[in-house]
């Protein structure tokens, strides 16, 4: 018969390394993860600060110079000074040129634009400026002419005096052309030719006004697309850094909850497969130790600790073998092997105990030695196996009379016995001794041809209720002194020593 495969069993040296190899593993791969993102993090801020910063910093650039672009609009629009407007368009210019865009972005044409509206609003300008200046030599020349009705020189003396902003030139061009009709030729022909100039000067405030309202239109366009450029831009920082963060609290929460879960795992794992076994063997050793019923640790998972199980189990089953043993040879020790009464060096020992105890609560103690009436008689009649039946039936009858607790019945020594009776009184021990003398002298052993065999026993007594005073030795020899006066007066007989107090 072949016996069955043995359980493979883990080793628990091998799965404690491959557990914090796993940890380790799985520490060093979250590092491995987490770092590209930490990293990723600090790209941002750089790129933050070499990239977004400074595009945040042209843009605020831009947006101031765009303010201040449309001070110069607004001059050369306003300004009656040729000079003035000049220098704006100049300011303008290089102003212009100072902005910092990114190549081909929308904004190099939007600015291109604005440059083309300023210099067409200052060339138009300039050019209404000359139409104006012509137009007041002209208006000159007819103030200078005599033959000039009032009105007509009131008019001409007013145009001398025109200035570029704010004049109504379309009114100026019909009360030219009003005056006109009221004047002969000569003058006629030139108010004719005011009127022209100023409808030349009217026409160029009308294109002056769109290439205006266009160039603030574009100054307007630019600075919103820098606004919402940098609006942009923020919320793309933002975004991506949010990104980022998100990624990380994610990997954060998910490499957390792992390692909470593994951590529980191999708390539980532990609680289990390895203290609980421990304390199954710990609580055996201990059961085994206090003599309580042992509980036998199961087989476990790991090797080692099966092995440790195992060996406790066998070493309780062991243990309880010998505890039985040593009970077995405790109690042959003690024991009378012929009649199973307690032999002379167990019952020395009881006397002892209760000789100590009865001396100690002060209770009476009562000892009685018995002896066989001439047994060797007995021996020699019938054989020894028949005396040793007699011993055996006296034993059974002392076994009988010392039935209470603290009660002792022993072997003396070949065919002497002794009784003890702690806590019983001189009468009560006297008594009990004569009834067992009785009792005894009443026995019949049949021998081996059917012959019906008696014996008798002598006794000899002695009690005290000053057990203090006596020892377990004294206390023997004087029942020994009454089993010798029994004896002595014929046997079959009680005799009571004398409680005489060994002196001390
Ligand atoms: P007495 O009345 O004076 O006590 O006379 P006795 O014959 O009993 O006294 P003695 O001491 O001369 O004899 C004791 C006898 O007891 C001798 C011995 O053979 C016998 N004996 C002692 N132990 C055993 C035993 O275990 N079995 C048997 N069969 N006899 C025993
Ligand atoms: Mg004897
Ligand atoms: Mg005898």
């Amino acid at each position: 018969m072949t016996s069955p495969p043995p359980h493979f069993r883990p080793r628990l040296a091998t799965t404690v390394r491959l557990a914090l190899g796993g940890l380790l593993l799985l520490f060093s791969l979250s590092v491995w993860v987490s770092l590209p993102l930490l990293g990723g993090i600090v790209d941002k801020a750089n790129q933050v600060r070499d990239e977004y910063l400074p595009d945040l910093t042209r843009w605020r650039y831009n947006t101031q110079r765009t303010e201040q672009l449309y001070g110069f609009i607004q001059t050369l629009y306003w300004s009656t000074d040729s000079q003035v407007a000049r220098n704006s368009r100049l300011q303008a210019q290089v102003l212009l040129d100072s902005f910092a865009f990114a190549p081909g972005s929308v904004q190099v044409a939007q600015v291109s634009r604005i440059f083309l509206d300023i210099q067409a609003l200052a060339r138009l300008r300039d050019r209404q400026r000359f139409f104006l200046s012509e137009l007041q030599a002209l208006a000159g020349t007819l103030q200078r002419d005599d033959a000039m009705s009032g009105d007509a020189a009131r008019f001409a003396a007013s145009c001398t005096r025109l200035g570029l902003i704010g004049t109504d030139w379309q009114a100026l061009a019909r009360e030219a052309n009003e005056l006109q009709a009221l004047l002969s030729a000569d003058p006629a022909r030139v108010f004719s030719e005011l009127q022209t100039r100023f409808l030349q000067l009217q026409a160029l405030e009308v294109q002056i006004g769109q290439t205006y309202q266009q160039a603030i239109e574009q100054q307007k366009q630019l600075a919103a697309s820098f606004n919402s450029d940098t609006a942009l831009k923020t919320q793309q920082i933002a975004v991506a850094v949010e990104r980022k963060a998100d990624q990380i609290r994610l990997y954060g929460l998910v490499s957390m909850g792992l390692l909470g879960t593994i951590t529980l795992g191999m708390l539980y794992a532990f609680q289990r497969l390895l203290l609980r076994p421990i304390l199954r063997c710990t609580r055996a050793l201990e059961q085994l130790n206090t003599g309580q019923p042992v509980q036998l640790p199961r087989r476990t998972l790991f090797h080692e600790l099966d092995t440790i199980c195992q060996s406790v189990s066998q070493y309780s089953d062991t243990t309880r073998q010998l505890q039985r043993v040593n009970q077995e040879l405790l109690q042959l020790s003690q024991q009378d092997g012929l009649t199973g009464l307690s032999n002379r060096r167990h019952f020395d020992a009881m006397l002892a105990a209760e000789h100590a105890r009865t001396s100690r609560h002060g209770h009476d103690l009562a000892l009685i030695l018995i002896d066989i009436d001439h047994f060797k008689v007995v021996n020699d009649r019938y054989g020894h196996l028949l005396g040793d039946e007699c011993l055996r039936q006296l034993a059974g009858v002392l076994r009988r009379f010392s039935q209470r607790p603290g009660d002792i019945a022993a072997r003396y020594g070949g065919e002497e016995f002794a009784l003890v009776f702690p806590e019983m009184g001189l009468e009560q021990s006297r008594l009990l001794a004569e009834r067992l003398r009785q009792t005894v002298a009443e026995l019949i052993i049949l021998s081996d041809t059917g012959e019906p065999v008696s014996f008798t026993v002598s006794l000899g007594l002695i009690h005290t209720d000053r057990v203090s005073q006596h020892t377990p030795a004294s206390m023997i020899h004087q029942a020994d002194l009454a089993l010798y006066q029994a004896k002595q007066l014929g046997r079959n007989r009680v005799e009571i020593a004398e409680d005489a107090v060994v002196a001390t």
